[in-house]
């Protein structure tokens, strides 16, 4: 019997383990499909953006993921991993389990790095949790003030549309409100609004900006945040809310794969996210995307997901066909409209490179982006 084990209960460890599930069963292969993960729930992250704005409400935005053992057949131990041992294909839990694998997934997700930059810990809110957008959502129900600045310190950051999606929305949450004078700045690294997803993604962006009157703002680095006051290395900016970003880097349980050139990541080996010296070890998150040229979002981590699940059949079962990175379609929300695009990828030998463009607008697509996500979560509901 093969066994795989797959670590981290989130889009990507939920999306192999389902998919090495069921085509085992299809092929009558003798693989024994485990998860470990730390949390019992499985959250839809993007909704947390909308338990901050009053849209959802905190139990809507996950599912209890021991579910998956019944709707898709495969073991959800809940456990902490504190150790990885790749030579011996080891992983020890808090609980004091080991485990033994032929193959080992690692969908771990990230870890928010507030300390990285002064003052961002201690000030600001954000909507990177849930207990992070509870607060948000306080926050913004009672705001005050006049001026909100949304703040990415470095990039890439979880889900790059985040911040303009952020900004438009709030403009039409202080409309809806009956403010129509708060002052929404979105203060970022790049150059103009979603760069990474081309050119015809970006103008959408610009000119949902101007309609809503949210400005970008472009910073050369951070240099400190105080209260009330956002200080980069080209800007003092002062603020009454301010909405940030975190920094991601590699879980510190993965602390020893990380990539020497830049810490952050995992070193990984494409097209199929294998852990470098390690054929049996796949690294899918939004950690070991940016060294593959691929965006950090869990559209491209369900595909991620999808090649290393793959990856492995071939493995367990030969001639399996290993997938392709195949275009991936996001949708995304703007003032009183939105879009969807697509990401066409091509494998270079060292990294994907990739096209971006828009498909088209639709003022239906906040509806289908709000439907996706809890359709998703309700398939994890008996
Ligand atoms: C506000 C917001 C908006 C977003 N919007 C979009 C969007 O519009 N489109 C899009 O494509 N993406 C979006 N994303 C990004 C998307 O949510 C993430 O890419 C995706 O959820 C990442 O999935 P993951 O499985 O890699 O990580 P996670 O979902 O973080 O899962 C990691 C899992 O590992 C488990 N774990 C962690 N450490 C341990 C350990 N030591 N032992 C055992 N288990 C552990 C956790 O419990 C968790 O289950 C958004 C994210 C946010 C926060």
């Amino acid at each position: 019997m093969a066994k795989v084990l797959v670590l981290g209960g989130g889009t990507a460890g939920l999306i192999a383990a389902r998919y090495l599930k069921a085509e085992a069963d299809r092929l009558k292969l003798d693989v024994d499909v485990t998860m470990v993960t730390a949390s019992e729930r499985h959250y839809m992250p993007p909704l947390f953006m909308e338990v901050a704005l009053g849209s959802a409400e905190a139990h809507e935005t996950w599912a209890p993921i021991k579910n998956a053992e019944k709707v898709y057949g495969f073991r959800v131990d809940i456990d902490r991993v504190t150790k990885i041992d790749l030579d011996n294909r080891q992983v020890k839990t808090e609980g004091g389990k080991v485990y033994d694998y032929d193959y080992l997934f690692l969908g771990l997700g990230v870890k928010y790095a507030w300390d990285k930059y002064k003052g961002l810990a201690e000030h600001g809110y954000h909507n990177y949790t849930l207990e992070g957008a509870l607060e948000l959502r306080k926050a913004l129900y009672g705001f005050k003030g006049k001026r909100i600045v949304i703040y990415a310190p470095e990039v890439p950051y979880r889900c790059g549309i985040y911040p303009y999606e952020m900004g438009l929305a709030l403009r039409a949450y202080f409309e809806a409100k009956g403010l129509n004078d708060v002052e929404i700045k979105v203060v970022h690294p790049g150059d103009g609004p979603a760069r990474s997803l081309g050119p015809t993604v970006s103008r959408f962006f610009e000119k949902e900006f101007e309609k809503a009157g949210v400005e970008f703002i472009h910073h050369d680095g951070h240099e400190r945040i105080t209260e009330g006051k956002l200080v980069t290395k080209n800007l003092e900016l002062d603020y009454d809310l301010l909405i940030k970003v975190p920094p991601i880097a590699i879980p510190d349980v993965m602390a020893f794969m990380a990539d020497s050139q830049d810490p952050r990541w995992a070193k990984v080996k494409g097209p199929d996210f294998r852990y470098p010296g390690y054929d049996d070890v796949y690294v899918v998150s939004e950690a070991s995307m940016p060294p593959l040229g691929l965006l950090t979002a869990g559209v491209p981590l369900h595909n991620a997901a999808v090649v290393s699940a793959t990856s492995i059949l071939h493995q367990v079962h030969g001639g399996y066909p290993i997938a392709e990175f195949v275009p991936t379609m996001c949708l995304g929300v703007g003032y009183h409209t939105g879009f969807t695009a697509n990401c066409e990828y091509r494998w270079t030998g060292s990294k994907y490179e990739r096209t971006c463009y828009l498909l088209f607008k639709s003022p239906l697509i906040k509806e289908m982006k709000a439907s996706f996500y809890r359709g998703w979560l309700d398939s994890l509901r008996l």
